[in-house]
């Protein structure tokens, strides 16, 4: 295996500083460093971008987006212990790897990033989907990243760019492919993690659109697509019911019927249904 550095390797960075992986933090880890490069790749031309990382660890993909030329990564990691190989990290690139310890869903990261920004995370996945809802739902857009490059299980990942019509189709589908451009851009088996997670796991590149797909006001598209998939088996009058007086009627103005059910509807009528939700 060919080194991405000349820092030592990551079992021994783990060793070292006695990163057991820790279950509640989600923590399996990225130890292949020519993976961690390759994942780093998909994230685009990094020389000319800040990175914000979410999660570091002990920084196998921090290394990969560093030695593929980030101009900067910004890395927000909750647990302390990881603080010191980190820090090694950022001597061997001076200036370019700012570290801040705590919660990301608590820390406003803007402050220390310079735009263009990418987002790149090995998350585990209750932290990473609400971050990504979040990223996705700013009242006001483009956002302040230009593409996130996230890892998530692989049933996840299919959520994020399923089609009407399939099981997998639903809020995250529909969030995501309002605004931005999703797919998947790699597999990975469990066996590719340190310790092995249960199942498997895909990154996920999703790259914002100068402007959303449909109007729509986000709060009021991501509350009504929360309502019609919540109760994704009921016809859309019915699921849809406390969202709005005379529920039926705005369905029938946006084109949808009201004996649909949510999986059926495709963005561009949910899209003109939050318009007519939002006539309030
Ligand atoms: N990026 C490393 C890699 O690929 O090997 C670690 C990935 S591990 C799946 C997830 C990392 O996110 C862990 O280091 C964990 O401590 C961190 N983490 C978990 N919850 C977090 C949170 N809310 N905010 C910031 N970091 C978090």
């Amino acid at each position: 295996m060919s080194a991405i550095d000349d820092l030592p390797p990551l079992r021994e960075v783990i060793a070292t500083h006695g990163l057991s992986a820790r279950k509640a933090l989600g923590q399996n880890f990225l130890l292949d460093l020519n993976l961690t490069a390759k994942i780093a790749r998909q994230a685009g031309d990094l020389s000319g971008s800040d990175v914000l990382e979410i999660g570091p660890g002990p920084g196998g993909l921090t290394r990969g987006l560093l030695s593929e030329g980030a101009r900067k990564v910004l890395a927000i990691e909750k647990d302390a212990r990881c603080l010191p190989a980190l820090a090694e990290i950022a001597d061997r690139y001076p200036g370019r790897l700012q570290v801040i310890e705590g919660d990301a869903l608590e820390i406003d990261p803007l402050e220390h990033l310079t735009p263009p920004i990418r987002v790149a995370a090995n998350l585990p996945y209750n932290v990473g989907t609400e971050l990504l809802v979040r990223w996705l739902t700013p009242q006001t857009w483009p956002p302040f990243w230009q593409s996130l490059t996230l890892m998530f299980q692989r049933e996840v990942a299919e959520r994020i760019v399923a089609q009407p019509g399939s099981k997998t189709y639903g809020r995250l589908a529909v969030l995501a492919q309002w605004r931005a451009d999703a797919r998947i851009v790699m597999s990975l088996p469990p066996g590719a993690f340190t310790p092995p997670p249960k199942v498997s796991s895909a990154v996920v590149h999703l790259t914002a659109l100068p402007q959303p797909r449909f109007e729509a006001q986000a709060d009021v598209l991501s509350r009504v697509v929360a309502a019609a998939f919540n109760q994704r088996r009921k016809m859309l009058r019915a699921a849809l019911k406390g969202t709005a007086p005379d529920i039926e009627d705005r369905l029938i103005a946006a084109g949808i019927k009201p004996t649909d059910r949510a999986e059926q509807v495709p963005l561009e009528a949910f899209c003109a249904l939050a318009r007519e939700v939002a006539k309030g």
